[in-house]
């Protein structure tokens, strides 16, 4: 099986599986921060891995952005 990440052959020794496929361990890394992940704790978006968090919630996930300051309501006047 080929890693996602590189497209190369991924041997028994270097072999780490996420989401069903095979990676390089020194493949099995979050693409927008780099941090290596460990087995199973990618999340994968398009082809890509990314950790969790904060990156994957960051990104994609439900809200991602903190709101800044509020929109509506708390109106203040001194
Ligand atoms: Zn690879
Ligand atoms: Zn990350």
């Amino acid at each position: 099986m080929k890693c996602p990440t590189c497209n190369k052959e991924v041997y028994f020794a270097e072999r780490m599986v996420s989401n069903g496929k095979d990676y390089h361990r020194a493949c099995h890394k979050c693409k927008r921060c780099g941090k290596t992940l460990a087995a199973g704790n990618g999340s994968e978006h398009q082809g890509n891995l990314y950790c969790p968090n904060p990156c994957y919630a960051a990104l994609f996930g439900p809200g991602g952005f903190r709101a800044g300051a509020g929109t509506a309501g708390s109106a203040k006047y001194d």
